[in-house]
């Protein structure tokens, strides 16, 4: 290696202060253009580029020196362009590329587990002695090549990596960049939606809220940061309150009305403790439930199974259901009761039936906010405040439905808590609230001058 770390950090001192700023937020320029124009004591060019690591692909400028004799990444910045103004900056994590290089817990040659699953004991191999390891366990499972799963993660190589296993080797079990990502959010929200629904599938209107509550994401961190800068702006422009909850104080709780921080995968103790004091203190949204939803829907209480309407035409199309109309205290298609109950429960053909309301309503009778207090240590009566600020400001209310969700084992089940608390309170597909994606702003990227451009 041409240069220590230690002279790596000497070179990237001088501008150390300003580029571990987060520049995701729109931050008075000055700052940023202090991060830009301080340069790197032995830069010799400046490239262009998009920052691939998210899909928001921000405007980077890669600055290279030249150490002993080699060119290397000293810094990297934001790249301020008339024609990419809608970008506020960058987060941290391109920033940190210089320094990743010099990493003592960067992995540099492929590693061998040599103690027990679990234990971490790995020794360092060759590629060539990797590659024949490789070679000799994919022979022995030829046969059951499902029992060879394959991770890899995305762009050109992983794709390919993807492909081989599962084109050429025959395993079904691989995995992609989502499965990293947002694969957990998607299946949660296939729970409600009835398919997978990924980021990109709602647009939060903060420009029109009144309240937003984020749980489980830093988005003035990183991963889309400079299009929720600019939401963000205009949602405070119109007072949209923010309500966070992190693990750690962050750029985010500074930014917010009111922050909690819990601990690392409790954030579904807070969602489902939510769901709890809305259905018990009935501050969901009834007409919202009975016109958009399911559930007024009769199942029976033994299998939680839709009443069956024998010979029923509407039924086999899947296009009602059975209900209790409270107008006339009759049952009724779905289709034909002027008021559809939301709270019943009783017998229908002898056996107990009951709304989809109400088992929901069961499913989460043990989470109370005291329950969530003890998991989260965030008072009891906290929660049920918040649960009543969206009540009130609802449907310009809602939990932001996130990106990422596959940082801890629950977040599938999190984000279907999450959904829930905005379907009860009427605030999904609304304006103001979780609204679905027409009109999403589109950020235009600098990836197409992805073949780097020196300017200097
Ligand atoms: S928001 Fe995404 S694309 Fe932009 S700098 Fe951060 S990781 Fe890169």
């Amino acid at each position: 290696m041409g240069i220590t770390r230690r002279e790596m950090l000497k070179l990237t001192a001088a501008t150390a202060a300003a580029t571990a700023l987060p520049l995701s937020l729109p931050r008075p320029r000055t700052v940023i253009a202090g991060a830009e124009s301080s340069g790197s004591p032995t830069a010799t060019r400046i490239a262009k580029t998009a920052c691939i690591i998210c899909g928001q692909k921000c405007p980077l400028e890669i600055h290279v020196a030249k150490v002993g004799g080699k060119e290397i990444v000293s810094k990297v910045v934001y790249s301020r362009d008339p024609e990419y103004d809608q970008f506020f900056g960058i987060c941290g994590r391109p920033q940190t590329i210089p320094e990743l290089r010099f990493l003592p817990e960067r992995i540099r040659k492929p590693l061998l587990r040599v103690g027990e699953r679990g234990e971490g004991k790995f020794k360092e191999i060759s590629w060539e002695e990797a590659l024949n390891i490789l070679a000799e366990r994919i022979k022995k499972y030829m046969d059951e090549p499902w029992r060879i799963v394959a991770v890899s993660h995305q762009g050109f190589e992983g794709g390919l990596v993807r492909k081989f296993f599962k084109k050429v080797i025959g395993t079904p079990n691989t995995t992609k960049h989502c499965d990293t990502c947002h694969t957990g959010m998607d299946i949660g929200h296939k729970f409600i939606f009835g398919s997978p629904k990924g980021p990109s599938a709602f647009q939060p209107d903060y420009a029109n809220a009144d309240l937003v509550v984020l749980m489980g994401r830093n988005p003035a961190g990183g991963i889309v940061a400079s299009a929720w800068s600019k939401i963000f702006t205009e949602g405070r422009a119109n007072k949209m309150k923010l309500v966070v909850f992190d693990v750690r104080e962050s750029r985010l709780t500074e930014l917010s009305d009111k922050y909690y921080i819990i601990p690392p995968g409790t954030d579904l103790a807070i969602a489902l403790a939510l769901l709890n004091v809305i259905l018990n203190e009935r501050l969901y949204n009834v007409d919202y439930l009975i016109n958009w939803t399911n559930a007024s829907m009769l199942l029976y209480v033994d299998t939680l199974e839709p009443v069956k309407l024998e010979d029923n035409p509407y039924m086999e199309k899947k296009k009602t259901y059975l209900v209790y109309d409270g107008y006339d205290q009759r049952f009724k298609l779905k289709t034909e009761a002027k008021k559809p109950a939301l709270e019943f429960e009783g017998e229908y053909n002898g056996r107990s039936v009951k709304t989809v309301l109400l088992v929901l309503k069961d499913a989460v009778k043990e989470y109370t906010p005291e329950w969530a207090e003890r998991i989260t240590g965030i008072p009891a009566g906290e929660i049920r405040w918040l649960a009543h600020e969206m009540a009130r400001a609802a449907p310009r209310a809602f939990i932001d439905h996130n990106y990422k969700a596959t940082r801890y084992y629950n977040e599938g089940m999190f984000s279907r808590a999450k959904m829930l608390v905005n379907v009860l309170l009427g605030s999904v597909g609304v304006k103001g609230g979780l609204a679905y994606p027409a009109g999403k702003p589109k950020l235009k990227s600098p990836i197409s001058i992805l073949g780097i451009e020196t300017t200097k």
